[in-house]
């Protein structure tokens, strides 16, 4: 079949190359210029790694392994490490695997076939879907007719709107926002793979490589801005964290000031009763965003990836049975990770100083039972 994937995420690539191999011609088409490769180490967890192993890149995804969570640590104003962040209460299994965003994104672009090409700058501006084949006029003026659609285009999935409707119909907001930046090199030795929490808002810095990233988290109710004006994004930050001055949030909302590849989203969920219409299926947090606070969102874009090619090699020709029973395998993953971001949220983002005393004295309490 002749298929196109909206989006070269994590989830567009894996379900490019899972495609790809069982000799399907795929294109994928990228909004962005080159991949997009911002972002803090992502975690592959439970049946993921087993699905990472299935796609042959579960060797090479361990040899880039981090270990960054676990030197992570709720710190003080002035920057005294106060209490441990607790793996043993975020992840699956010590199976679990973290890796930076960048480097997953990598291994799955260079594991492409040559079945699988990837165009950027370009973007699906309309589709038909005539029983068929499906009609693409592209927003640089291209057009195409596929076999199949699938919108692996993020949260904010473009196929979804032309397929299913606007996304506040089924976005669910978490009340959370976060912003990650660029840090310049000279802070980047210390103070490293810290959280510091006011009430409502934490911020972080992270190590990893050669890379330190800073992490501006806050909850709100959803904001209206455009989504592509980044100093207006910027400002939002800005605000947020006005009239705190502690640890390193000054530094950290410099180094926001000054990276152009700056990234902001919400924290949202999205809840679609179907993922397929006709010749179109969705396929990541375009059709399943389950939002960074469960940690889940690329283990989830890799089993749905994988489900699907099998499902559509399974079914021959069939892709509306292959749709279903993609639906039927994958919901049980998207529901258990969609369900489990309110105890992230809290642990994160305590929501008065009380509250942040009390998780520090609980995880403290909780270190010293388990020695
Ligand atoms: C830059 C970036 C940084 C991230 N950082 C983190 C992080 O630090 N921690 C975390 O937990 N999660 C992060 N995420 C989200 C995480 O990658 C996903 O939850 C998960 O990997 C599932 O990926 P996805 O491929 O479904 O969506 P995404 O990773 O969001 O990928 C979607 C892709 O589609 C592209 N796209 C969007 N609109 C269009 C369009 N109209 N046409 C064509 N292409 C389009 C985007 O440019 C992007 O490349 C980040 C995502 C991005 C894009």
């Amino acid at each position: 079949m002749h298929i196109l994937i909206s989006g070269a995420g994590v989830a567009g690539l894996a379900a490019a190359l899972e495609l790809g191999t069982r000799g399907h011609e795929v294109t994928v088409v990228e909004y962005d210029r080159r991949l997009r490769l911002a972002g803090t180490p992502i975690d592959i967890r439970g049946d993921a790694v087993e699905t990472a192993q299935r796609m042959g890149l579960l060797a090479e995804i361990r040899r880039q392994r981090l270990r960054m969570s676990e030197t992570a640590w709720f710190v003080d104003g002035d920057g005294e490490p106060i209490a441990r962040v607790p793996l043993a209460q975020i992840g699956d299994s010590d199976d679990d695997i973290e890796i930076l965003r960048e480097d997953l994104m990598r291994i799955l672009a260079g594991a492409l076939p040559d079945s699988a090409a990837i165009r950027f700058a370009d973007s699906v501006a309309a589709l038909t879907d005539d029983g068929d084949g499906v009609e693409v006029r592209f927003a640089s003026g291209r057009t195409g007719r596929y076999d199949l659609v699938l919108g692996a285009d993020g949260q904010h999935s473009a196929i979804r709107g032309l397929v299913f409707g606007p996304e506040e119909d089924y976005a669910r907001h978490l009340g959370v926002y976060i912003a990650l930046a660029a840090l310049p090199a000279e802070a980047r030795i210390e103070g490293a793979n810290a959280i510091y929490n006011v009430p409502e808002r934490m911020a972080g810095v992270f190590r990893y490589k050669d890379k330190a990233v800073a992490v501006l988290e806050f909850r709100s109710e959803p904001l209206d801005y455009d989504r592509h004006d980044t100093d207006a994004q910027k400002r939002i930050v800005i605000d947020a964290f006005a009239g705190y001055r502690s640890w390193r949030i000054p530094e950290l909302l410099d180094a926001l000031r000054a990276d152009p590849d700056f990234f902001f989203d919400s924290a949202s969920q999205i809840h679609l009763p179907t993922w397929h219409r006709g010749r179109v299926a969705l396929v990541g947090d375009a059709g399943y965003s389950a939002a960074f606070l469960s940690g889940r969102g690329t283990s989830l874009a890799l089993t749905g990836a994988r489900i699907l090619a099998e499902e559509l090699d399974r079914c021959g020709g069939d892709h509306t049975t292959a749709f279903r029973r993609y639906e039927a395998r994958q919901r049980p993953y998207v529901a258990f990770a969609q369900s489990s971001v309110d105890d992230g949220r809290d642990r994160i983002l305590p929501a008065s100083w009380a509250a942040i005393a009390a998780r520090n004295e609980a995880l403290r309490a909780a270190a010293a039972d388990a020695r």
